[in-house]
């Protein structure tokens, strides 16, 4: 087991779950499933992306929606019916009849908040605060889904609000982290958790001291599940994709893409940094600033190996939970 200075609580993996793994009723299931298993074995905290392409949806819409040439109201209310089909008819095929009712009723709420973000903006144009503001809903919508599944699973996941935990300064569109006041936050709200809560967090959403809410940057999730690992002390982070680790190309477009066992830290950082890893580029830092490893698996093969990005030096010392290659040969 890992003992680190910072670590607060027993250990802890946190689990990055993307657009993709959330996105169909299926790999919701899977994501239910890996959840609340290794929750049975020890505490976990889920961070989750809004459903896969949500976020780009919302984006054309907004810019539909300011520069024309479509009808706003048949942009609005596409995006609104489209958003509300998506994500109820999810919750139908995944939640307890009770639960998909309950989520039926979060959904509409959120999206009147929505349809107030482009009111305001028909009114006032513009502004990089809206965009935020309406890009924040794909994840605000995916977390109570996750949660209220957890739920009914029998597993205790506690509300949680990211904007209330995740403290920005307000570029928005690239939001940076206030690191301690973050901190802070995160640290007190998890200490007042019961042991085996299984809290879902939303990624790449924060806000600004005075509440407006904020955007990491594309595939901001990421980041906030490495800033989360780190803060709470985590024992590794988990993130799963739809692809079973980390390739020397695509994959899905190039057949001689190589997927590789583990590579090192250091040489993550220069893939992620040239765009190549398809990760925020400071997803990696706070996983360096604690040795905290990261490993990259699919959600359709969950058991597979993928891969596992090592911190220098501390091979050894970290534990991975589930299986790991037995012998993988090092990249590097
Ligand atoms: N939904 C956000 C995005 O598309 C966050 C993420 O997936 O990382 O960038
Ligand atoms: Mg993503």
């Amino acid at each position: 087991m890992s003992t680190r200075a910072d670590t607060v609580h027993p250990p802890i993996t946190v689990f990055k779950f993307g657009g993709t793994s959330v996105g169909t009723p299926q790999r919701f299931r899977t994501v239910i499933d890996l959840a609340t298993e290794t929750a049975a074995e020890g505490r976990v905290v889920a961070v989750v992306s809004a459903l896969s392409n949500v976020t780009r949806r919302l984006s054309g819409a907004l810019e539909a929606f300011t520069t024309g040439p479509a009808d706003r109201e048949t942009v609005l209310s596409d995006l609104v019916a489209d958003l509300r089909t998506r994500h109820c008819e999810q919750a139908r095929a995944v939640l307890s009849p009770a639960r998909a009712d309950r989520y039926a009723g979060l959904v509409n709420e959120r999206l009147r908040t929505l349809q107030g973000v482009f009111a305001h903006v028909e009114r006032t144009g513009f502004s990089p605060a809206a965009r935020d503001a309406v890009l924040s809903t794909g994840e605000q919508l995916s977390v109570p889904l996750v949660t209220l599944a957890l739920r009914d699973a029998g597993c205790p996941a506690p509300h949680c609000d990211a904007t209330a935990l995740v403290v920005t300064d307000d570029t928005f569109g690239a939001a940076n982290v206030a690191r301690k006041a973050t901190t802070r936050r995160m640290r007190a709200w998890y200490a007042d958790l019961r042991p085996t809560a299984l809290p879902v967090i939303a990624g790449f959403i924060g806000a600004t001291r005075d509440g407006r809410p904020t955007t990491l940057g594309f595939e901001g999730s990421d980041y906030s599940a490495s800033l989360t690992a780190r803060i709470l002390g985590a024992q590794c982070l988990t993130r799963y994709t739809d692809v079973d680790g980390l390739y020397t190309a695509d994959p899905h477009t190039d057949p001689s893409a190589e997927r590789l066992d583990e590579i090192s830290m250091e040489k993550a950082f220069a893939l992620t940094e040239s765009g190549r890893l398809g990760m925020h580029p400071k997803t990696l830092r706070p996983l360096a600033e604690a040795a905290i490893p990261m490993q990259i698996r699919s959600i359709d093969d969950p058991e597979a190996p993928g891969t596992r990005i090592t911190p220098d030096g501390a091979a050894d010392t970290v534990m991975i939970p589930r299986r790991h290659p037995a012998g993988a040969s090092s990249s590097r």
